[in-house]
């Protein structure tokens, strides 16, 4: 595999956030859409589902056992947004079950809320070989789906995990370093960005600057977490 191709969701050996590809366009986001009720986001968010469809839009249908749509509260408050299932979501066609998923979990009942109570996305939905990060054609490809998501569900704060899911929310590449420990914007909605959980897998001491992240959104939402 190419340097700088490695994916945050795999290679849980490598001891360092690996850099994204240089070579990536960033298409305009499609407009936000309209607000839509509570009550007719579950129904919002099937429409897109079944307008993704048996997707064969990218070339990552191809490995494909199952594509991983997005789980959670369709009226979620908070919102985390990763890079692309892995083996374990892939099978399950759920995203965030694996290790990683694991640590996430831990992460969101850190904050006092439950997982149910969140919505959880990925860039991609359809898991790329040997969990590489997806190229810039396919993220473009998927990535509206995610953004009629993110405009249904509403979140107040959305989360970005690692720098595949902030760089494409945001349309800048740019490093974790530089994004963390400060509000950005997407789609009229406050976005902090903070480490992959697979990242966080290799190097456990950046744990303490996630909890940072993590604190950071819980204040945007007025809500105090609990002490530790
Ligand atoms: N890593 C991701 O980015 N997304 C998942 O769903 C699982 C692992």
């Amino acid at each position: 595999m190419p340097k700088g191709l490695v994916s945050e969701t795999g290679d849980l050996n490598s001891q360092e956030e690996q850099p994204i590809p240089a070579r990536r366009t960033f298409p305009a986001p499609p407009q936000v859409s309209a607000a839509v009720p509570s009550a007719d986001r579950a129904a919002a968010l099937q429409l897109i589902r079944d307008d993704i469809g048996d997707c064969t839009r990218c070339a990552l249908h191809t490995g494909r056992h199952m594509l991983v749509f997005g789980d959670g509260s369709p009226a979620a408050r908070l919102m985390f947004v990763g890079e692309g299932p892995g083996a374990d979501e892939d099978a399950q066609g759920l995203p965030f079950v694996g290790r990683a998923g694991q640590l996430l979990n831990n992460m969101i009942a850190a904050t006092g809320l439950k997982r149910e109570q969140v919505y959880i996305a990925n860039i991609v939905k359809c898991r790329p070989p040997q969990n590489r990060v997806p190229e810039p054609e396919e993220a473009n490809t998927c990535s509206p789906f995610l953004f009629q998501q993110i405009d249904v569900v509403r979140p107040e704060v959305i989360v970005a995990l690692g720098s595949t899911a902030a760089t494409y929310l945001l349309g800048v590449k740019s490093s974790l370093s530089g994004l963390r420990g400060r509000l950005h914007a997407c789609r009229g909605t406050k976005l902090v960005v903070t480490y992959h959980p697979a990242y966080l897998l290799r190097d456990p001491r950046q744990k303490k600057e996630a909890w940072q992240d993590l604190k950071l959104a819980m204040a945007e939402l007025g809500l105090s977490v609990p002490s530790r």
